[in-house]
């Protein structure tokens, strides 16, 4: 993100971002409610248009209105907080509808390809169930095996785990840990400060649509630099 700005009407929601992310960096957004967090993500995806600046995905400019946002689309997976499943398919049917449908996907391989999927985050013996006999917590990890499908280049969550009951947080963090190990790039919304400590490799302050400061979990946790950060930091940890 290069000096990208995001107003609605006269509310300046996202003032002059800069922001790089790595291949196989993890980074985590943090920051206070309002802050423009899932603003950045929906930019980041093409969900939500720059008022100014630009976005480049792999050098592509997505703010410039000739670029196909569907195909850039199909390799960033995003993962929401309410994972929007399709309630009259099957698990298996709602990971291999994309594949099949956007790419053209031979069904077979892409079914044999979605069992690997459902086996990375812990349901393979879900894969013929509906999504309504399933646990949030078992549904939002359908919602990242969905995503997987795509061989995504990168993985946007925002906040994958606050509609959750608490016992559910851990199976879907422990999928999320998994992938930052496996080299996946993600960028991910979440107050789970823990998990941010651990699995970040950078962590991004946000506060009045501006990135306050950045670092390592170590800097900003254990050194905030701000006291916007610090009294942030207070009141979640
Ligand atoms: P939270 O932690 O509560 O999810 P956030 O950091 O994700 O907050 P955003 O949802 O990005 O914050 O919102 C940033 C600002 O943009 C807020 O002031 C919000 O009211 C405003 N906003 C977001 N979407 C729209 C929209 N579609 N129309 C108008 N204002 C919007
Ligand atoms: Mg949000």
């Amino acid at each position: 993100m290069q000096d990208v700005y995001k107003d609605y009407g006269t509310n300046h929601v996202i003032k002059d971002v800069n922001l790089n992310v790595k291949n196989n960096e993890v980074v985590v957004l943090i920051g206070p409610s309002g802050a423009g967090k899932s603003t950045v993500l929906r930019m980041i995806n093409g969900l939500e248009t720059t008022t100014k600046g630009h976005i480049l995905i792999d050098g592509a400019d997505i703010s410039q209105a000739h670029v196909d946002i569907n195909h850039i689309r199909e390799k960033i997976g995003m993962v929401f907080q309410h994972f929007n499943l399709f309630p009259h398919m099957t698990v298996l049917e709602n990971v291999i509808l994309a594949p099949v449908e956007l790419k053209k996907a031979d069904k077979a391989a892409a079914t044999a390809e979605a069992r690997q999927f459902l086996e990375t985050v812990g349901l393979t013996e879900k894969a013929d169930a509906m999504p309504a006999s399933l646990s949030g917590g078992q549904q939002q990890r359908v919602a990242i095996a969905r995503a997987l499908a795509m061989h995504p280049d990168i993985m946007l969550f925002d906040e994958p785990t606050s509609a959750l009951d608490p016992e559910m947080v851990g199976d879907v963090l422990q999928v999320m840990r998994k992938l930052a190990q496996q080299g996946m790039t993600m960028v991910i919304v979440t107050h789970e400060m823990g998990f941010a400590k651990e699995v970040a490799d950078r962590v991004v302050f946000f506060d009045g649509g501006k990135i306050l400061e950045q670092g390592t979990p170590t800097e900003i946790f254990d050194h905030p630099q701000e006291e916007r950060t610090q009294a942030f930091l207070n009141k979640v940890l």
